[in-house]
């Protein structure tokens, strides 16, 4: 039977977790639980470059310490080409992918690629990329349709393709997009329900896009606050985000932290909880209402548990 609810943390190993990327694994988790689904763990490993050798058993050891146990196989998007370039040929067929061999160079003056290569008569000979032509979207129930949905946290929202323009799907260098990837692997494992960072919420109406045009369901959205450091940035890599703790004590303590930033208000006294004993109490009480649409949680003005 199938299940009603799978989730997934679909974490681009480009370095460990930080506590931005811990909360949505947290967040993800509890809403799969929560509603006794299952939670899979896949590893967006498509960018061996951004992809630091060992960043991949970082976050599994990551997840391991901080309770959050993955079902089913473990997934690498590294061993999917076979599965991305039949989407792709599938895409080219019904004329939503084109080739492009613009450099970015040559249409820097425009805030997006402006489609040139979407008419050419006669295809680029060399190197290419291949992007999605967002017009297809009135093919498949109109723009406003693709690009509007009601999101399980953020609620209404309605995005403008035109704006967002035509995506990479494949790059010039051979190595395939995360829109495309994403969506291939979420249908191939059937998942339901993504939950993720609200940096990711302009990514969804090509993610519909691409679900429409390839037959694949499209799974519910829900978009999660993002944490700031001190100085209002996004928690990030590049913006050099701490360190999580390895110690079992500091681990407890931040965990629990993450659950107060979630809103969850996790009693005092479990602060000292193992992550099993915490996630155990926080999973039946799990509330989306709670977490709340603020864009963003700052990691410093939050109040750290007593
Ligand atoms: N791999 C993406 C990231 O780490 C997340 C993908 C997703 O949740 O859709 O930012």
């Amino acid at each position: 039977m199938p299940t009603a609810y799978r989730g997934r943390f679909a974490p681009t190993p480009s370095g460990p977790l930080h506590a931005g990327s811990l909360l949505a694994a947290v967040a993800s988790y509890l809403d799969a639980r929560h509603h006794g689904g299952e939670w899979l763990v896949r590893i967006e490993d498509i960018d061996p470059p951004r992809c630091p050798a060992g960043s991949a058993d970082t976050i599994l050891r990551q997840l391991d310490a901080f309770g959050l146990q993955r079902d089913g196989e473990l997934r690498y998007q590294s061993q999917r080409h076979a599965a991305y370039a039949e989407a792709l040929e599938q895409l080219k067929a019904s004329g939503i992918a084109y080739p492009c061999d613009c450099s970015r160079k040559q249409w820097r003056e425009h805030a997006i690629y402006p489609g040139w290569c979407r008419e050419r008569a006669e295809p680029p000979a060399g190197e290419h990329a291949w992007r999605l032509d967002v017009r297809a979207a009135e093919r498949f129930g109109g723009t406003r349709a693709i690009a509007g949905w009601r999101d399980r946290l953020q609620g209404a929202v309605q995005l403008d393709l035109a704006t967002l323009g035509d995506v990479v799907l494949k790059r010039r260098d051979g190595l395939w997009a995360y829109q495309l990837a994403v969506v291939v692997d979420d249908a191939e494992q059937g998942i339901t329900d993504v939950v993720r960072g609200l940096d990711l919420l302009d990514n969804s109406p090509w993610q519909r896009l691409l679900q429409a045009a390839l037959d694949l369901p499209m799974p519910r959205l829900t978009h999660l606050p993002l944490i700031t450091a001190a100085n209002g940035q996004k928690l990030s890599k590049q913006n050099l985000a701490p360190a999580l703790p390895e110690d079992a004590s500091a681990i407890r303590t931040l965990l629990h932290h993450t659950l107060t930033l979630l809103g969850q208000a996790p009693p005092p006294e479990l602060a000292t909880a193992s992550p099993a004993e915490q996630l155990a109490h926080a999973t039946p009480c799990w509330s989306l209402a709670a977490v709340g649409t603020a864009p963003s949680l700052s990691a410093a003005t939050t109040p750290m548990p007593r």
